[in-house]
């Protein structure tokens, strides 16, 4: 708690607020289920998030799938590219599609955020975001690994480009059936220009500054769970440990 500035220890309580608020006053504190997922880029989120769906029943929230989707485009289009030159989404932006897509009824039972939060200024938004439901996270797994097998896993990747796809692969771990061809869709895989190694270690060293804070946050607020994979995990055996700590989390 030491670690987070005054004026972020402000904003957690001014959430308290409305969590209390939105669960006594409101009367909304619908009895689902919120996780997240923090790692760096190649810690294999996105295949995690996949297989944990079905197993926890909490539907997958992949905040580029959202951006990416027709509808979203439709509605948000203009706003959308104008951020794409600058970088960064607008935070009120961001809070009105995460909240109109909790929403929907997929949602019902829970979610489980994926690529969001990257900062410690999108945590604060969606915990302000899903506060005013009257709910929390109730888990946030970081999942470490080395840089060096980051970046190993990373020039081994093989992605999907189908935008209704967008499976990934990796040549060791977890490769297609036919070499270069997707097991889902059956289209040509690529390997993305980030994923080289020069971009990787400046993808790194973003990262690393982001989750600093990001780590403090979620250890003050007590949801945070930290994996350390051994050298050479699976997505399967990686899928495990998440599994089990849940399973614990939920006798306890
Ligand atoms: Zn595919």
């Amino acid at each position: 708690m030491k670690k987070l500035p005054l004026s972020v220890r402000w904003q957690m309580l001014t959430n308290d607020l409305i969590r209390n608020h939105a669960r006594y006053i409101l009367r909304r504190h619908p009895n689902k289920k919120h996780g997240a997922l923090l790692g760096g880029p190649g810690s294999g989120k996105g295949t995690l998030v996949v297989r944990l769906g079905p197993a926890t029943g909490l539907n997958p929230l992949g905040m580029g799938d959202v951006l990416r989707r027709e509808d979203i485009q439709k509605e948000y289009g203009d706003r959308l590219a104008a951020m794409s030159k600058g970088g960064l989404l607008p935070d009120p932006l961001v809070h009105e599609i995460l909240e109109r897509e909790l929403k929907l009824p997929a949602y019902t039972a829970g979610a489980i955020f994926d690529g969001i939060p990257r900062t410690l200024r999108q945590a604060l938004l969606l915990e302000r975001t899903l506060a005013w439901q009257g709910i929390s996270l109730d888990w946030v797994f970081l999942l470490e690994f080395d840089d060096e097998e980051l970046v190993e896993r990373l020039t081994h990747r093989r992605t999907c480009p189908n935008p209704n796809c967008r499976r990934t692969y990796h040549l060791k771990y977890s490769p297609p059936a036919v070499a270069n061809v997707c097991d889902a869709c059956k289209g040509p895989l690529i390997q993305r220009k980030d994923d080289v190694p020069e971009v990787i270690r400046e993808r790194l060293r973003k990262y690393h500054e982001e989750i600093v804070p990001l780590r403090a946050f979620y250890r003050a607020r007590g949801v945070l769970v930290e994996v350390k994979p051994p050298q050479g995990s699976t997505p399967q055996t990686v899928f495990d440990t998440v599994i089990q700590h849940l399973k614990r989390k939920a006798q306890a």
